[in-house]
């Protein structure tokens, strides 16, 4: 599956260890329990979920009397599943009736304009009419970069030159949608650190746009983060979700890294539906998120 290719990495730097301590110790000592630890926080599980990850092992290792360690593991994708499961929610909230607004925010580099190209011919897949927004008028290269995607998933981009205000941008790209009775509109948004107030200022006068000319939206908001930075993506997300409406996350790069244990923290630290993963640099490479398809194809 999709999902068993794309996280080939962490199933090697991090199942396999795990698989291999159980079978190497054998013996269920504070030892074992201190390798488990350090596999475990070296996946970026997350320190505190680790913690409690371990008690609660401790707790079933007693309760049922367990002696070998190899008996270990279904306990632990049991427990890594509750973990992740939460309120599995990954479907894009849809306007009932109207056109769709998607919104995308996250700093330069994390794949938000390819996250964008993929979920553009996702629903081009499902048929249906798809537009996108260059919102990102900042960074050199950006509106370039979001027609290529936009001529790969055969879906228009509205645009004007590069340094125009982002939300006469997005006023287009509503006046356009509306005329071409568009079911999803997708926006693209600059993603720079430097210059945060006005990022976010810039983020407010959006969204004051697109409120005003589609009640309702933005239906989603969707910050974009970057699972091979690890704990820095989760720092990213404290910092910049808050502030920005964020509805939902989108895990890029998730196959270029042996750390998968992120999506373990992410779930645990914040109060946001992973929407999708990225497990590739092609279109196809977005996932919906699963947390059951995700544990099955590390541990099964
Ligand atoms: P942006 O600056 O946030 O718009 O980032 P880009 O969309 O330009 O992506 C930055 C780099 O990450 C590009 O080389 C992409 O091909 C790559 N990339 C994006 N998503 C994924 C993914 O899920 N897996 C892999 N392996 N690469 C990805």
């Amino acid at each position: 599956s999709k999902f068993r290719d794309g996280l080939e990495k962490t199933r090697k730097g991090f199942v396999e260890k795990v698989a291999d301590l159980m079978i190497r110790r054998k013996k269920i000592d504070e030892e074992f329990y201190e390798e488990l630890e350090e596999i475990l926080i070296g996946a970026d599980v997350g320190v505190n979920t680790v913690m409690d990850l371990i008690d609660d092992l401790r707790a079933e290792v007693k309760k049922q009397r367990i002696e070998d360690a190899s008996e270990l593991q279904p306990i632990l994708s049991q427990k890594l599943m509750e973990l992740l499961r939460g309120d599995d929610d990954n479907a894009i909230r849809m306007n009932p009736d109207g056109i769709t607004v998607v919104l995308f925010v996250g700093v330069n580099g994390v794949g938000k304009t390819t996250t964008i190209g993929k979920l553009a011919h996702r629903f081009k897949q499902e048929g249906k009419k798809v537009i996108l927004a260059a919102g990102d008028t900042f960074r050199a290269g950006a509106i370039e970069q979001l027609e290529v995607w936009g001529e790969r998933a055969g879906v228009e981009v509205i645009k004007q030159h590069a340094g125009s205000d982002p939300a006469a941008v997005m006023y287009d790209a509503v006046q356009a949608a509306k005329q071409r009775q568009a079911d999803v509109l997708i926006c693209d948004t600059a993603g720079r650190l430097q210059n945060k107030t006005n990022l976010m200022e810039e983020l407010n006068k959006i969204f004051r746009v697109i409120q005003r000319e589609i009640p309702g939206a933005p239906h989603e908001v969707l910050m974009v983060l970057d699972a091979t930075t690890g704990q820095n993506a989760l720092n990213q997300a404290k910092l910049f979700g808050e502030k920005s409406g964020v509805t939902g996350l989108v895990l890029t790069k998730l196959d270029g890294t042996a750390k998968g244990g992120i999506v373990v923290a992410i779930r645990q630290e914040l109060n946001l539906p992973v929407k999708f993963v990225g497990l590739g640099e092609k279109m196809e490479d977005l996932q919906p998120f699963d947390s059951e398809q995700f544990v099955h194809a590390l541990f099964a």
